[in-house]
């Protein structure tokens, strides 16, 4: 229709409305006007008209047709689908409408298998289910169908990271990018995300010169608050430059020291890099020497797991320290210090010993003794971050931090079993 026509249907359909009182007919004119206004494109006012035909005639086929394709045309989620499916129902739709339901819905229970499959480590499983959606989703996508790639190629490109298929994640990450929508709705966290991912891409193929540029681009993002700085961190520690990494993450924690993912990321870079070493004071002897603080050992593991569960607090790192000059046996739990997020501060969990001077005279040798300790940089005495002076935001920032720490997860659902099952023989 002609604007000119458009207009003079949209003029007599509200005088239609005035004076009609017969509510089928009323119905009728609802859907005139909703056609009218999907003409023009006008797709929140046209789904407005639709929506009030199917609300007094419910069993209108048509109405429920245009309710569903000027939903779909507006680009609101998965509204749409409700629409589609009462007007298929009812015998409605026409076989694009049909067509375009089934592969929706496909691309739905698709994606819903890739993110099982993907949580459970089966990489070409979930690489083959994504890869199978692609000709199901509309080509030259625009608005809403650019939301449908995304949810797909975002699942799709970090199965491709997993294997290595840097030329592959390159074209992923760069659709993405390319995408007006996904600008709107991932915001800058979600696109960071992505340009991660290119980064990692670009490094892997040694396209050293395009990885500079996008480099460059991530550092100058502004402004520089806590998320944006940790993302700056997370994509400089993805193409290995741990050093760097390491002082963005420092910045973004000074600015919130609650941001679990930082701080998580932190240790992570700080324990790949290696190199951080600690003064270790030994108990029995008093000998001071520094020692490397990570690995941690795997007799320590048990140990992290206990103080997760009775001290509310995640060590970053747990060492069995033999002295290197009286021979005798230390536990060390270290974290890095959450004041000055530079020295390590911890506990010494160490045998009583009747001859140590820490812990003299304080029973037999099958006890143990636990000494805290401050941070070997700021002298911090209660560097750590601990739920039981009831702050929310820490037990929330502590819950945070356990949930990026599956490997931990896992080993405190093991000893947990292990000790059901021995509780069953006693
Ligand atoms: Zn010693
Ligand atoms: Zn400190």
């Amino acid at each position: 229709m002609s604007q000119g026509k458009l207009d003079d249907a949209h003029d007599y359909a509200k005088h239609a409305l005035s004076i009609a009182t017969d509510m089928l007919q009323i119905a009728e004119i609802q859907m005139l006007l909703g056609d009218v206004f999907r003409s023009k494109e006008e797709w929140n006012t046209a789904v407005a008209h639709f929506k009030k035909a199917t609300e007094i005639d419910s069993e209108n086929k048509e109405a429920w047709f245009g309710l569903a394709k000027s939903l779909e045309s507006s680009g609101k989620g998965d509204d749409w689908k409700t629409a589609a499916e009462k007007t298929l129902q009812l015998g409605g739709g026409d076989s694009g409408l049909r067509s375009k339901l089934a592969d929706y819905i496909a691309v739905d229970e698709g994606t819903d298998r890739a993110k099982i499959q993907i949580a459970l480590n089966q990489n070409e499983e979930a690489e083959k289910t994504l890869e199978g959606l692609i000709p199901l989703l509309p080509t030259d996508p625009k608005g809403n169908d650019e939301l449908r790639w995304t949810t797909v190629l975002l699942q799709l490109g970090q199965v491709k990271r997993r294997l290595g298929r840097y030329e592959e994640l390159e074209a992923c990450s760069k659709k993405l990018l390319s995408f007006k929508k996904v600008h709107d709705v991932l915001l800058l966290r979600g696109i960071m995300n992505i340009k991660v991912d290119l980064a990692v891409a670009l490094k892997g193929q040694n396209k050293m010169e395009e990885l500079d540029t996008l480099v460059e681009e991530v550092l100058a993002v502004t402004p520089d608050d806590s998320e944006t700085l940790f993302q700056k961190g997370l994509l400089l520690g993805s193409i290995e430059r741990q050093y760097e990494a390491v002082k963005y993450l420092r910045q973004s924690l000074k600015l919130d020291r609650f941001h679990a993912r930082a701080m998580t990321r932190l240790k992570f870079e700080l324990e790949t890099i290696g190199d951080a070493r600690t003064q270790f004071w030994c108990p029995h002897c008093q000998e001071k020497y520094t020692i490397p603080v990570y690995p941690t050992d795997p007799a320590g593991i048990p140990t992290m797991v206990f103080y997760v569960k009775t001290e509310d607090v995640i060590p970053d790192s747990v060492r069995h320290v033999s002295c290197r000059s009286c021979g005798r046996m230390t536990t060390l739990i270290l974290w890095v210090c959450r004041n000055c997020l530079e020295g390590y501060a911890g506990a010494l969990q160490v045998r009583i010993d009747p001859a140590s001077p820490v812990v003299r005279g304080q029973g037999d040798e099958t006890y143990y003794h636990r000494v805290n300790w401050a941070c070997n940089s700021c002298q911090e005495t209660e560097p750590r971050v601990h739920i039981r002076n009831k702050d929310p935001r820490e037990k929330r920032f502590f819950e945070a931090m356990l949930a990026l720490r599956q490997d931990l997860v896992e080993q405190i659902r093991f000893f947990d079993q292990v000790e059901s099952e021995m509780s069953q023989f006693e």
